[in-house]
């Protein structure tokens, strides 16, 4: 396994590799990242790992300074899952002091995600550039536990016409139904376990689609009211919203919808999502 911190160091060895996959992550890394690690593995043979905490993504009022990390942990699985390259940069490679180019990805970042938290898919997608441009992948792995990434993420990949093939991975849970999320560190137990309406939110709604139910308003008060008995929840958005447009629907019709809420619980906010109906 290469660990390499400077561009150069990649240069040189992304000849190697013909089919390359890229994992990019923020670090601190569990079982929903390496779901995406083997995938890549399976599909391209090379897999690639960045770790960076990327600051032009978080607000100055956000958890940027207290993001987990463990580097030590992080490089002992992943040479356990073999992989090839792992691209630890340190803030001054990705954005030297001069720096002044950022992607915009236009409308999809208006809604969810990106009113909540102005500026973090400007950061976002300026970072997934360069580290595609960096690195040259032929594939990238994203998470569907950030639905309206995997979204971005490949309208600006189409928009503009960058070479490499997008591949959504299923979120990951605990068995208790909580996704996983580097975040879930912040949980005290008390916490952990009021983590878990949001899971459980999701599913009432779900339950209600299965039986036909095809008014959105009714998928978002059930699990507005899930949420509600959870004293410790206190949700920012709710959102039944067409999984292509991410325009919140009035009716769901045969393309389905993608259910999706942020909520804070104590020191951590904390998203989740499903898209019904379900993909095989
Ligand atoms: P992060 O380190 O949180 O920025 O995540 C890096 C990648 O892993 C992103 O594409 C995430 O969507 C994905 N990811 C994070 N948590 C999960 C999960 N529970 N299941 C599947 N993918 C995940």
């Amino acid at each position: 396994m290469e660990i390499v911190e400077h561009i150069e160091a990649i240069r040189t060895l992304r000849p190697r590799f013909e089919r390359l996959g890229l994992v990019p992550t923020m670090g601190y890394l569990h079982e929903g990242h390496l779901s995406l690690i083997r995938r890549a593995r399976a599909d391209c043979g090379a897999v690639a790992v960045s770790i960076f905490v990327n600051p032009t993504q978080f607000a100055p009022h956000e958890d940027l300074a207290r993001y987990p990390r463990d580097l030590d942990h992080d490089l002992r699985l992943l040479r356990q899952e073999q992989v090839d390259l792992v691209f630890v940069p340190h803030n001054s490679i990705i954005y030297p002091p001069d720096f002044c180019t950022y992607v915009h990805v236009e409308q999809l970042t208006t809604m969810l995600e990106g009113r909540a938290r102005p500026g973090f898919f400007r950061g976002v997608a300026t970072v997934v550039c360069k580290l595609f441009n960096i690195i040259q992948p032929t594939h990238a792995y994203f998470g569907q536990k950030d639905a309206q990434q995997c979204v971005v993420v490949q309208q600006m990949v189409k928009d503009l016409n960058l070479p490499i093939q997008i591949i959504i991975g299923p979120t990951v849970r605990e068995p208790d139904g909580l996704a996983m999320s580097s975040r879930n560190a912040y949980l005290s137990p008390t916490e952990r376990t009021a983590a878990t309406t949001l899971y459980r939110a999701l599913q009432s709604a779900k339950e209600l689609y299965v039986a036909g139910e095809r008014n959105a308003e009714s998928l978002r008060q059930s699990i507005q009211r899930v949420l509600a008995a959870e004293p410790l929840a206190q949700p920012e958005y709710i959102s039944a919203a067409d999984p292509t447009t991410l325009d919140e629907l009035e009716t769901i019709d045969e393309r389905g919808v993608l259910l999706s809420l942020a909520v804070r619980i104590g020191p951590a906010r904390l998203i989740d999502n499903i898209l019904l109906p379900n993909k095989p």
